[in-house]
């Protein structure tokens, strides 16, 4: 046997179509004339097609291809919200772990919201995904897909779009998102501008982000400014308490020059007071800190409720007056379990 050729991805050594890079599919393809490499990428990635759409491949081709890679997202379910704006897409994976995707339409633009893992390790205690538990990394080429099947849909607007906050945490799937991350930038063509992770708060994660050559956005959740109640809510804190956050955090900023952003889910009677509002604004405003407050989306798992409308503007304008930038985030997708913490496959 030719060892070359058994070094070649076969099905079993390759996830799924979307885990090759270009390299990976002329590997794939080695036996074809060579601009069949440049056709099949250009129909994956341009035209966002599957397979059997690519009318421009031989027959046998497509069904080769068909039959190698079976679709890793099987659409379980679709839901669209009521005003149109919001679509969430639960998908079955080939080894029947669910995950979520949600595309969020503004004006001619559209933002995905994609999933790193099925589940989440990290135990939030207001977070649905968190409730359901771990279940498995999402590989890169998962992470692709997702964005892809997001691309399809909205044809009409253009995705502009991706922030790594739906199911999972992604620095702890570190490897396989900037993966992802440098493929939806080179092959989708989504610059790291426009791309934004989210963490939990994940020390070496943060790190590695700060040294990484890509300008994505960092986003970490907060939640609490005192290790107590932190602890609490957010229990990966035990392993990565506020101060050594902080430090990894001002690191970030001096090293990077971007902006990091702090999220904040606003929990009535729990990390919604005028204390916790100044705690916030102590460690948001010597890293120069974005916060986005986030009025607590209902899970099944979690009985608090959110922060109703006076009580979110009342913090946000004590943050401001303390001299950090507030927005608040609409609570969009929350009829269809699509906003914030709610995703849970
Ligand atoms: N694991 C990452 C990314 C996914 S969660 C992280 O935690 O950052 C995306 C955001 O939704 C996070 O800021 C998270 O804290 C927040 N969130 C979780 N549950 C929520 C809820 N019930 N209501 C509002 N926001 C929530
Ligand atoms: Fe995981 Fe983020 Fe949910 Fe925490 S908030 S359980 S880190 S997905």
């Amino acid at each position: 046997m030719d060892p070359a050729r058994d070094a070649r991805p076969t099905l079993r050594s390759v996830a799924g179509l979307y885990d090759l890079d270009r390299h990976g599919l002329g590997e794939l393809l080695a036996g074809e004339p060579a601009f069949r490499v440049a056709q099949v990428w250009d129909g994956l990635y341009r035209r966002l097609q599957v397979p059997e759409e690519m009318t421009d491949l031989p027959v046998p081709l497509r069904a080769r291809l068909s039959a190698a890679f079976p679709p890793t997202l099987a659409e379980a379910a679709r839901r669209r919200s009521a005003d149109g704006r919001t679509v969430k897409w639960s998908w079955a994976l080939s080894d029947g772990a669910r995950i979520e995707t949600v595309l969020m339409h503004y004006g001619q633009r559209s933002t995905v919201c994609v999933s790193s893992q099925a589940g989440c390790a990290m135990g939030c205690l207001f977070c649905a995904t968190g409730q359901a538990g771990f279940a498995r990394h999402l590989s890169c080429g998962e992470i692709l897909e997702q964005v892809v099947a997001a691309a399809r849909h909205g044809t009409r607007r253009r995705l502009s779009n991706v922030v790594f906050m739906g199911m999972g945490e992604p620095l702890a799937n570190f490897d396989a998102v900037w993966a992802a991350v440098v493929r939806i930038q080179q092959d989708i063509g989504i610059s790291a501008r426009h791309l934004t992770i989210s963490t939990v708060g994940i020390v070496p994660g943060i790190r590695r982000l700060t040294a990484a050559r890509l300008p994505v956005n960092l986003a970490v959740s907060l939640h609490a400014a005192n290790d107590a109640l932190r602890d609490r809510l957010v229990p990966i804190n035990r392993r990565y308490p506020l101060s050594v956050l902080a430090e990894a955090c001002q690191h970030y900023v001096r090293r990077t020059r971007r902006r990091l952003s702090l999220e904040w889910a606003l929990i009535d009677q729990v990390n919604d007071r005028p204390s916790d509002a100044t705690e916030l604004a102590a460690f948001a405003f010597p890293l120069r800190a974005h916060v986005n407050l986030i009025p607590l989306n209902p899970t099944p798992g979690y009985g608090a409720p959110g922060t109703a409308r006076p009580g979110v503007l009342a913090f946000a304008d004590q943050l401001r007056r303390a001299g950090v930038t507030t927005t608040i985030r609409d609570t969009r997708g929350s009829e269809i379990d699509a906003a914030c913490g709610q995703l849970a496959g």
